[in-house]
């Protein structure tokens, strides 16, 4: 079909949808650091304390990391080349797997590109038509992908809530048979072991509980329990003693870990069904080998250096103690990732911006990621981050936080 009209950009659509974020104020720039991650960091030709990175044991930038990484890309090269199943796995690829099984306490372990394309690639693999998921509501967005990708018809409890999960799975196992004239084969309840825009800790043993009366299978997401929760950061399996109850664990290299990827942590069958099928790992190239390289260390650090992991622990105590002394509304965190509530996003968006003006650099997080009327700028202490710069920190909270009317003083 021709036309005399003039053509019109067929992605207009865009600049309009941009418009609507910006009115709305739930439109985010990036900002853009010139300087390494750490406890200071350069934005904007400015030099501000972060509390805004998931480097929670500061081994982003460890002299132990940094030259196991440099190490690697002198004797492997730059780039891995290919997809694992093809010619991109390297002895660096293994002997990362075999040192995180260990850690773990599973029988083996398989890497994935990011902690996003490991639940991606594990979830629609293991799961399919003749089996259900059971999700907490809050689970992670790359969660809700994954369940998307799989066959499997899912339900939702409601967050943190063993009772209602207790009772999805008493109905499931009753009308299981209903559809398909057979029980389900696979029943798994999905949760993350720490929420990563509240900081709660997952009930991991009621969930645990809860599923084993259904035979079901459970499978916790440890992004942000991984370095944080359990004995030199084991995560939050070893935290509540359930080693050996829990299938399948996914954790993440990109946080505590400090390099880049994820893992899955399980049974042989698991890993070795994994290569077999999974997606990202069928049809993606492998790490590079600095950053398998660098995982491994970063694993061996963890061990070797508990002080990390003590000074994580110790900072987030005195930080989250003092938010709550000055009157802040900190939610329901327990870990490293503390909320300050604003509301609405027009004002967490100000209020991130202050901060910048006193030099901390925090930032909002807004609807999608959280509720439209649950703003909140998100905080997260690190081991690396020094008395004096928490003290800072707190300071620019209580001059924002008066000026904004949130606390009183
Ligand atoms: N799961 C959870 C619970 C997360 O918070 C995140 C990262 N925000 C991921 C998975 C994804 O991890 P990665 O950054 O390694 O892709």
């Amino acid at each position: 079909m021709t036309t005399n009209e003039p053509r019109r950009d067929p992605l207009a659509f865009l600049g309009e949808e941009l418009d609507d974020l910006r009115t709305r104020n739930l439109y985010r720039p990036l900002r853009v650091m010139s300087s390494a991650q750490g406890p200071i960091v350069s934005v904007d030709e400015k030099r501000l304390i972060s509390l805004s990175s998931n480097d929670y044991l500061g081994l982003t930038h460890h002299p132990r990391v940094r030259d196991a990484a440099l190490a690697a890309v002198r004797d492997f090269g730059a780039g891995s080349g290919a997809v694992r199943t093809i010619a991109g796995t390297m002895s660096l690829h293994e002997d990362l797997e075999r040192d995180l099984a260990v850690f773990k306490g599973t029988q083996a372990t398989l890497t994935f590109q990011s902690g996003f394309s490991a639940n991606t690639g594990v979830i629609p693999t293991i799961t399919g038509e003749q089996d259900l998921i059971v999700s907490d509501e809050l689970n992670h967005a790359s969660i809700i992908d994954g369940m998307r990708l799989s066959k499997a018809p899912r339900k939702i409890y409601k967050h943190a809530d063993t009772d209602h999960l207790r009772s999805i799975l008493e109905e499931a196992v009753e009308k299981g048979r209903e559809r398909t004239g057979l029980p389900y084969r696979l029943i798994l309840v999905v949760t993350d072991g720490v929420f990563s825009m509240d900081g709660d800790i997952a009930p991991l043993r009621g969930v645990v509980e809860a599923a084993e009366s259904a035979n079901a299978a459970v499978f916790v997401d440890d992004a942000h329990a991984s370095g944080v929760l359990g004995r030199d950061g084991r995560g939050s399996v070893d935290h509540f003693g359930l080693h050996g109850r829990v299938a399948i664990q996914v954790g993440t290299l990109s946080k505590a870990v400090g390099v880049l990827g994820g893992y899955v942590a399980g049974s042989q069958d698991l890993r070795d069904i994994l290569i077999q099928r999974a997606r990202p790992f069928l049809f993606s190239t492998s790490h590079p080998p600095a950053v398998a390289a660098a995982c491994r260390e970063a694993i061996r650090v963890m061990q070797e250096e508990p002080e990390l992991h003590e000074r994580l622990w110790a900072n987030t105590k005195r930080f989250k103690a003092e938010l709550a002394r000055l009157g802040f509304d900190t939610g329901r965190s327990e870990t490293p990732i503390t909320p300050v509530m604003m509301g609405d996003p027009e004002t967490a968006g100000r209020f991130s911006q202050r901060l910048i003006e006193e030099g901390v650099f925090a930032q909002p997080v807004v609807f999608p990621t959280v509720a439209i009327d649950k703003a909140r700028i998100r905080t997260i202490v690190t081991a690396a981050h020094a008395d004096a710069q928490l003290d800072r920190a707190l300071e620019a909270f209580a001059t924002v936080g008066r000026e904004f009317g949130l606390i009183s003083g």
